[in-house]
């Protein structure tokens, strides 16, 4: 699965957006392949199409897909140092697919704020700083390293030098590397890295209920996001976690006394999906109707891998209908007797909402 790891400085309401996903989200039980641990929820993908399926086959179990969330707490001042739980914070953002960056844009005279007063730039520009910083200090030991290596003229080691020596002083000036330029092929050659400002960032904008519109610290969340191609997701987490204590249909009447179509969360849940280039499709069974995530541009048979590896191996046509048609079709049959119902191979890329059937050897 893919993951999002939640980071901020403290107090700007983290742990509310992170109770209300996992709140909101499914049981364990229901995922006895993973191991949860307590700062990660499995949160289900909000997907309509789902439903549509569901009413066409009429399966025992309709299961959603799933985006873990990992809250990260612990991020000072002086982390990239060691200080505080400096290491162990950086060492568990590295391990995350993407970044969602809680900034306070909400005022509260009974919310503390770290520096005394709401200052988005200045919270964005701490927690950047450090993590440009943890990634500096990698850059410099690898330079170190490699003026050694390039001696013996090794050309990847080369090529790998120069772009590090290219990137120093942008980490240098505290400013992330995804506001550097660097092309496929340039991240393609330092993917080893794990550069944690080179990770998909979103900027978690924590609004008030009325903060959504004329609101200055969002407008400023908005300015520094669109220099680093970051993308914003204005919420306000406080009502996020009242949402999630309701009911199905308590919470539907809320929604609507609100004036709101889908609670917020499911743009933060959504937002995730999309930074990390993710899709879904469907497989519909009578047992099972089930989306699955697969990287936009996924083959078939890495499609039918996300399943199980088997199913990618002895992988040897899927049977596809698209969603649209296999919904105004009325399903498999009817989209059969329309043409609608394909056998592709093994270069097919999958589209997002193709519903699928797997043929394979064992
Ligand atoms: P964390 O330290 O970043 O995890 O922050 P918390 O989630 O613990 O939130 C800190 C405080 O801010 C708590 O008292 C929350 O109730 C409050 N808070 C969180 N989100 C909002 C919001 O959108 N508006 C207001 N007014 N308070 C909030």
């Amino acid at each position: 699965g893919f993951n999002c790891g939640i980071v901020g400085l403290p107090n700007v309401g983290k742990s509310t957006l992170f109770n209300a996903l996992t709140r909101s989200g499914i049981d364990a039980e229901n995922f006895p392949f993973c191991t949860i641990e307590p700062n990660t929820g499995i949160v289900p993908m909000p997907d309509p199409r789902l439903d549509r399926l569901a009413e066409i086959v009429k399966p025992e179990k309709v299961v959603p897909t799933t985006m873990e969330f990992v809250d990260i707490a612990g991020l000072v001042e002086g982390a990239s140092k060691g200080e505080g739980l400096g290491n162990q914070f950086l060492a568990n953002i590295r391990e995350t697919d993407a970044i969602a960056h809680v900034v306070r844009c909400f005022d509260d005279d009974n919310v503390i704020h770290v520096a005394n007063q709401v200052d988005p730039t200045a919270d964005i520009e701490t927690i950047n700083l450090e993590l440009a910083l943890a990634d500096l200090d990698a850059v410099e030991r690898s330079i170190q390293r490699l003026t050694r290596v390039v001696k013996g003229g090794d050309k990847e080691a080369i090529a790998t030098k120069a772009i590090l020596d290219r990137i120093q002083p942008h980490l240098a000036e505290g400013q992330p590397l995804r506001s550097f330029g660097l092309d496929a092929d340039e991240q393609y050659q330092l993917r080893s890295f794990g550069f944690l400002t080179l990770k998909p960032t979103m900027y978690i904008a924590n609004v008030n209920e009325d903060g959504f519109e004329n609101n200055p610290h969002l407008d400023i969340v908005r300015e520094i996001a669109a220099t680093e191609n970051a993308v914003v997701v204005p919420v306000c987490n406080k009502l996020e976690a009242e949402i999630a204590e309701l009911e199905d249909e308590e919470r539907a009447m809320f929604l609507d006394e609100m004036g709101m179509e889908e609670p917020g969360l499911d743009r933060v849940i959504r937002a995730g999906y999309g930074l990390l280039g993710l899709q879904t499709y469907f497989t519909a069974g009578v047992k099972e109707v089930r989306a699955w995530t697969v990287k936009v541009g996924a083959t078939a048979p890495q499609a039918a891998g996300v399943i199980h590896t088997d199913f990618e191996k002895g992988f040897i046509r899927a049977e596809v209908v698209g969603y649209e048609d296999f919904v105004a079709l009325g399903g498999e049959s009817g989209a059969k007797d329309a043409g609608k119902w394909r056998l592709e191979g093994k270069t097919y890329i999958v589209k997002d909402g193709d519903v699928m059937h797997f043929r394979f050897n064992v």
